[in-house]
């Protein structure tokens, strides 16, 4: 299989514009955050200055690909989809992986079915102790270093969580996860922190004012424990637990969001115990962020006063940090979600993912109809360049624009304009 210039994801996931816009960028050397304007005729199309797969995931793609191509004669598994993205695990799965759970976390392969001489990748958000154990009793021994080096495709940066976390818990600390109670990656922190310390899953501002309101007394037992039923470790009791806390977070939350949390906390920390030794109270776990979702995260928020029409999120409908880069677009400008250019209808019809019914909708008069427009055209941390690509082009089709003219496109950095 021929790979990008990467060496770590193959060819067939590269979009040649796409690939045009990351060529400029590197051209121009600059640090800036501003996106980059590719005009197309009357077209214009803002790119951020980071947008689609992360280290983490062409980490794990690699090394899904590598296997099927070094260990043909072996039985590969992926405990459940590797990214969240559909291209990526269809074509998987075409080449005969087969998922042991699926996205809902129900078992599609039994036990008994496996044995130690089959592969069993784990995915770039990690897996719980309980399933490595189950594969171990089928006689994978997830363990051992060859493994986690070939197979265990978790991402370095969700792995400095768990270390973290067991550092914090080991100082005595109760480890708030910032995340989606159900998310695999969250299900995982859970999982490997809850060895070292007490645990509490926390989803957003809402429920850490509800931690952080506890902690001052202005809420009763029985109301938090209603409000965080099975999103705590075994034994956990709020009196105890919660006298020194330290927020770690599901690495595709907003960052913005976690550092929110922290704050929430801390202040609830001063309200109870005072300024003295606030650390002791609540730990400093800015360096567990990771540092793709932040970069991505940052370079969207750039791209919201540049006058665009709309947004365009291309990536997965489960995908955690594509749905928090359509609420940052979504504040400011019509914005949809979609998996790939079929769910572009029409010039007159679009059908996107809602993140908040988490259905699939359809909108009409989406696109402006007369020229000059603008509009912004990004993707997730799981998503190949090919997709945006196609995107790219179905748009530019709508305006008679053909490949010859996006072919000849100009390409400038926005700031320079602006
Ligand atoms: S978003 Fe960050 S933590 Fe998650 S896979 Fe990518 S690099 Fe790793």
């Amino acid at each position: 299989m021929a790979y990008s210039q990467f060496d770590r994801v193959p060819n067939h996931y590269a979009g040649p514009i796409i690939q045009q816009v990351k060529d400029f960028r590197v051209a121009a050397g600059k640090r800036s955050l501003s996106p980059t304007l590719l005009e197309i005729g009357q077209l214009q199309v803002l790119i951020p200055r980071h947008f689609g797969f992360c280290f983490g995931v062409e980490r794990a793609i690699h090394m899904a690909f590598s296997t099927l191509e070094q260990q043909p004669e072996r039985r590969t598994f992926l405990v459940s989809e590797i990214i969240h993205n559909p291209l990526v695990n269809n074509e998987l799965k075409e080449r005969g992986i087969e998922f042991i759970y699926d996205a809902a976390g129900k078992r599609q392969v039994p036990a008994d079915e496996l044995s130690g001489d089959d592969i069993a990748l784990i995915p770039a958000f990690g897996t719980t102790l309980q399933i490595e154990e189950s594969l171990q009793q089928s006689g994978i021994d997830t363990s051992s270093e060859e493994y986690r080096e070939n197979y265990d495709t978790t991402c370095p940066f969700v792995s400095k969580v768990w270390k973290r976390g067991e550092e914090l818990g080991r100082e005595g600390y109760t480890i708030i996860i910032h995340g989606k109670y159900k998310h695999e990656e969250t299900q995982a922190t859970h999982s490997h922190t809850m060895q070292h310390a007490k645990t509490l899953v926390v989803l957003d501002r809402d429920e850490a004012h509800k931690v952080a309101a506890f902690i001052t007394g202005d809420m009763a037992l029985a109301d938090f424990e209603c409000a965080f039923a099975g999103k705590s470790s075994v034994g956990f009791e709020p009196a105890r637990d919660l006298e020194r806390v330290a927020v770690v977070n599901q690495t595709t939350m907003l960052a913005e969001e976690t550092q929110e949390v922290t704050r929430i906390l801390r202040e609830a920390m001063r309200v109870r115990y005072g300024t003295d030794d606030l650390d002791h109270h609540c730990a400093d776990t800015n360096d567990t962020l990771c540092y793709a979702t932040n970069q991505n995260q940052n370079a969207t928020r750039a791209l919201l006063d540049s006058g665009a029409d709309l947004a365009l999120i291309v990536g997965g409908y489960n995908s955690s940090n594509t749905s928090h880069l359509v609420e940052i677009c979504s504040d400011v400008m019509p914005s949809y979600l979609i998996a790939n250019a079929d769910e572009i209808v029409s010039a007159e019809q679009i059908r996107h993912f809602d993140i908040h019914t988490r259905s699939m909708v359809q909108a009409r008069d989406w696109l402006p109809g007369a020229v000059p427009v603008r509009l912004i055209i990004t993707s997730g941390a799981s998503c190949p360049d090919i997709l945006m690509n196609q995107v790219l082009e179905k748009i530019a089709g709508f305006y008679d624009y053909g490949a010859a003219d996006i072919a000849a496109a100009q390409l400038s950095l926005f700031e320079e304009l602006s």
